[in-house]
């Protein structure tokens, strides 16, 4: 076995698979821990080399290409996977100054 950080199973996996979300894991990279005014994020950069799909950051509501580095963002409690975002590196860093009434995701 891997000592690597286990995967939890948490309530939030449903065993019939149907709403499931794809495991963090999927997605290859880092993570870190950064506080934030808006609370505690789960911060994963990727090189995107290994993604063969176009996300949309919402951010700057632009695509983000296969292959682009970004950087994945949850928030960092429990359950918080399930709001993984794409962001463009530039954009997470650049949210907090969006200004108020605009969706933090
Ligand atoms: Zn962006």
């Amino acid at each position: 076995m891997s000592p690597r950080r286990a995967r939890r199973l948490g309530p939030y996996e449903r065993p019939d698979g149907r709403g499931a979300v794809r495991p963090v894991d999927s997605v290859p990279g880092v993570d870190q821990v950064e506080s934030a005014a808006d609370g505690d994020w789960v911060v994963r950069k990727v090189s995107g080399a290994a993604l063969a799909k176009t996300y949309r950051c919402p951010g700057c509501e632009q695509e983000i290409r296969p292959g682009v580095p970004h950087i994945v963002s949850w928030p960092a409690w429990q359950g918080g996977e399930e709001e993984r975002r794409h962001w463009h590196t530039a954009c997470w860093k650049n949210r907090a100054n969006r200004g108020p009434g605009r969706n933090r995701y």
